[in-house]
């Protein structure tokens, strides 16, 4: 039972000294109570309240760590809405392979699985896990492919049997990779909590009713084991996307603990269309492990760049470092550009000055990541700081130019630039970065 911000705070030392970075233990309190902090942040907490609290403290989803390092996490979630605070463990998406598949189709998924990356505003993405699904009768086969593929791509994996016991031979092939067993029934939990446990992977818990899979998630926790995952039991799109946000409202508002793990989902109806738009609902809406059927890159594009958006800080844009960066091979005759350090903005303009083909010094003054004209509007990228930092990033002794290029959206600092950097040349760039090549090409040629 969820404790009250006034039943926190008598557990608390009560002597208010800021430590926990609140400016008092109520305070602290309830951030407790709502869920905004963790009882570890108070250096002072007795044992008492450690025992007290422990559970009152925790976030109301639970963490739940793969790989042999314990590095990829899901859980953790404490709000419903990204815009109340931010969601802080991402949607891991897996591609399957299937025992029944012939030698030569798996060896090329793995090789792709392990190999695909795609860059998205400076960050490197990847396939985070492959699953593993037996088809056949043969559990000797099932675990061989499952080491082949933690060998090959070194993720972990997602075990997919119906047969306790191919999974747990399975478990016991990949000991160490921190992988998902999938998944306990009332009938197979015992001899699967223990394959599990003793190779050091979680287990994912199935149903076909939502109270089944409550039932049993409660009963292993009660028994001792809570590395769980819940398979939720769903048919279509819509029922998918309601059982999901009943179940994380649960766990979420009324603190139900049955349901306070993440979840995963199987994607497999045979129409690519049809799963990639659940795998897009499971994004929005508190997916925990995806598993889509084939490997496509064209969909991991799509869905890695639908999680980026989804599960970036809405209260922390991304930025990139406040510097003057080099487009080609810059030299003294090279124009300057300056745009802003909001990550989109600037890879977009990076990348529509490389497009052009000329070599350009990038002046990225810090505008705490907001985009042009939300920084212009706040008072961030005006032209005296605009020439402050083509100063400060050493441009005027880099540049014999003095062509300074600013965004098209804020020309009317144009004059302020000018009258900040004497000797220099303000030229007023398109308003769409779409356009800068057809710029370059009219009016920085020759
Ligand atoms: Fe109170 Fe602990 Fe915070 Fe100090 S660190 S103000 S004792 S809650």
């Amino acid at each position: 039972m969820a404790l009250s911000g006034l039943e926190i705070q008598k557990l608390l030392p009560k002597t208010n000294c800021k430590e926990c970075g609140s400016n008092t233990c109520l305070a602290f309190a309830m951030k407790l109570a709502g869920k905004k902090a963790k009882l570890s942040e108070c250096p002072y907490a007795s044992d008492e309240a450690k025992r007290v609290l422990g559970a009152a403290s925790e976030p109301p989803v639970k963490s739940i760590v793969f790989g042999p390092e314990r590095t990829l996490k899901l859980g953790e979630e404490t709000v419903l809405y990204r815009h109340e605070k931010t969601f802080v463990n991402q949607t891991l998406f897996a591609v399957d392979l299937r025992d029944d598949e012939d030698e030569a189709a798996i060896a090329s998924k793995l090789a792709r699985i392990r190999d695909w990356t795609v860059v998205r505003v400076g960050k490197t993405i990847g396939i985070d896990m492959v699953s593993v699904t037996q088809r056949g009768r043969d559990g000797a086969k099932f675990a061989a492919l499952a080491k082949k593929a933690w060998e090959t791509a070194k993720k972990p994996l997602v075990l997919r049997s119906l047969d306790p016991d191919a999974l747990a031979l399975a478990a016991e092939a990949v000991k160490g990779s921190g992988s998902l067993l999938v998944a306990a029934a009332e009938a197979s939990a015992g001899k699967l909590v223990a394959a599990a446990r003793d190779n050091g992977h979680s287990l994912a818990v199935t149903g076909s009713t939502l109270d089944e899979v409550c039932a049993l998630s409660a009963r292993l926790k009660e028994e001792g084991f809570g590395e769980l995952v819940l398979q939720l039991p769903a048919l279509s799109l819509s029922e998918r996307y309601q059982i999901n946000s009943i179940a994380r409202r649960m766990a979420i508002k009324e603190n139900y603990r049955p349901l306070g793990y993440p979840f995963l989902r199987y994607l497999e109806s045979g129409d690519f269309l049809e799963d990639s738009a659940a795998a897009m609902v499971e994004v929005c809406k508190y997916g925990g492990i995806v598993v889509l059927p084939e490997f496509d890159a064209a969909q991991l594009v799509a869905l890695a760049t639908l999680r980026l958006n989804v599960f970036t800080d809405p209260q922390k844009p991304i930025q990139v470092e406040p510097k003057v960066y080099s487009i080609g091979e810059p030299g003294p005759k090279s124009p300057v550009f300056v745009t802003t350090n909001f990550s989109l903005t600037y890879f977009i303009v990076s990348g529509e000055i490389e497009n052009s083909g000329a070599s350009a010094w990038l002046v990225i003054p810090e505008c705490e990541g907001m985009s042009v004209l939300t920084a212009w509007a706040a008072g961030k990228f005006t032209g005296a700081l605009i020439a402050k930092a083509v100063k400060e990033y050493g441009l005027e002794e880099k540049s014999e130019s003095r062509t300074l290029v600013i965004p098209g959206y804020v020309a009317q600092v144009s004059g302020e630039v000018e009258e900040n950097l004497p000797g220099w040349k303000v030229l007023v760039g398109p308003q769409d970065a779409g356009d800068i090549e057809s710029f370059v090409k009219a009016r920085l040629a020759g």
